[in-house]
């Protein structure tokens, strides 16, 4: 007997990572936040896989290389894995466009699977809920793929199936600008179809036959109320956050957010700091940043010399023209207002890691243990924030799952 509680308590020493040494997170928020099983919706590193010299293995520093992700601070955060993003920016939509799209997602989609395949003791591809439990429990990162953009798509809608055979489980509809499957919520042309077009309606429903999670982030509003009447599966927002606590277009209101949850949804609350808080637009800021990411070109061909360079000129734009800044506190207000609205069985969270997210005080993944912190203070009970963390995910892709079963079956 005395040796089990020893050999227990030694398991409990050896199992307690470096969550504890947090600062400002106490014992028992990192007991809770190592006990859930931790995904993040949104995950836009793969922008970084191919950067010269940079390795998911090292541990790199946000103030050094403005990364957020790597190994080394997943471990650190207790983030079991989540999605890896194929982004693709809406560029022309006409045949040389649609195809500069197709081959930009199939490419992103390859070195996901490269990365994937050339650290598999360390990651593994996730396609089912039931394999998210088993990676997470075998101490690998959890590897599940979503697409940011559907513009991959354009000229053949049918590559969806190859991409959900390769490992594809969400598919997000649009980004910044409309495309040829919808409207985006921040198209400055205005709304071109009132929702999705037809073509953007039968993607619906190859998705849902498919087993792909819909997301409607970044989609406008009429998509949303369309994906939500049309999916027969739950949809999910994969990084979004609230109208009530800053009103923008790429935000969602208590209405919207009630329904989802209605329909057996999540919301994933994005901690993105130009939707948290207003931030002015200073013209000669803006001319002045737009004039530096043109001086040092791709973002993720930039090497560390090259990041260190525009940090520095960066930093001298914010001293000539500052903004404020959104902080932990900024996302926090947002996340607890969601979760009142929604309950806590449809809240996760999906920050926007290495795609323009984070905040002060939350400024890469090994800060994570800090919402968790926060949540018990607000008292959200252990469950809660389990089913915040990672259950309510999973739940839906065990409906998605379980609707496109029955869909097959019709056919
Ligand atoms: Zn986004």
């Amino acid at each position: 007997m005395k040796h089990t509680v020893l050999a227990l308590g030694l398991m409990a020493v050896l199992s307690m990572p470096a969550l504890a040494a947090e600062p400002g997170v106490s014992k028992q928020a990192a007991r809770v936040h190592e006990s859930a099983l931790v995904l993040d919706t949104h995950l836009d590193t793969p922008a970084n896989f191919q950067r010269p010299g940079w390795s998911i293995l090292d541990r790199h520093d946000h103030d050094g290389d403005q990364s957020q992700v790597d190994l080394p601070r997943m471990k650190q955060g207790g983030l079991d894995g989540g999605f890896w993003v194929i982004y693709t920016g809406q560029g022309d939509r006409d045949v040389a466009g649609n195809r500069a799209a197709r081959d930009h997602g199939l490419i992103r989609l390859t070195e996901i699977r490269e990365m994937l395949a050339a650290n598999a003791n360390s990651f593994e591809l996730a396609t089912t809920a039931a394999d998210a439990k088993r990676i997470a429990a075998s101490g690998k990162r959890v590897s599940f793929i979503s697409m940011e953009n559907a513009s991959p798509l354009a000229s053949d809608p049918s590559l969806l199936s190859v991409y959900y055979d390769l490992g594809l489980r969400m598919l997000g509809i649009t980004h910044v600008k409309n495309n040829d499957f919808g409207d985006s919520s921040t198209d400055a042309k205005g709304p071109e179809w009132k929702g999705l077009s037809p073509k953007g309606k039968a993607l619906v429903a190859e998705a849902n036959r498919l087993g792909l999670i819909l997301d409607a982030s970044h989609a406008s509003d009429d998509v949303f109320d369309q994906l939500l009447e049309l999916s027969k599966a739950p949809i999910v927002l994969s990084h979004t956050s609230s109208d009530t606590e800053f009103d923008h277009p790429r935000n969602i209101d208590d209405a919207r957010i009630k329904r989802l949850a209605e329909k057996g949804g999540v919301i994933h609350v994005n901690a993105y700091g130009g939707y948290l808080i207003s931030i002015p637009k200073i013209p000669a800021r803006e001319s002045a940043l737009e004039a530096l990411s043109e001086k040092y070109g791709d973002e993720s061909a930039r090497n560390e010399a090259a990041i260190q360079a525009y940090l520095k000129d960066k930093a001298k734009i914010d001293e000539q023209y500052p903004v404020p800044q959104a902080t932990l506190d900024d996302y926090m207000r947002h996340l607890l207002h969601i979760l009142k609205v929604a309950g806590p069985e449809h809240v996760g969270i999906g920050a926007d890691w290495d795609g323009g997210g984070g905040v002060k005080d939350l400024e890469d993944v090994s800060a994570l243990p800090r919402i968790t912190e926060r949540l018990l203070a607000a008292g959200y009970s252990e469950a809660d924030i389990q089913a915040i963390w990672g259950g309510n995910l999973l739940r839906v892709l065990g409906a998605v799952e379980a609707t496109a079963k029955k869909e097959s079956q019709k056919q």
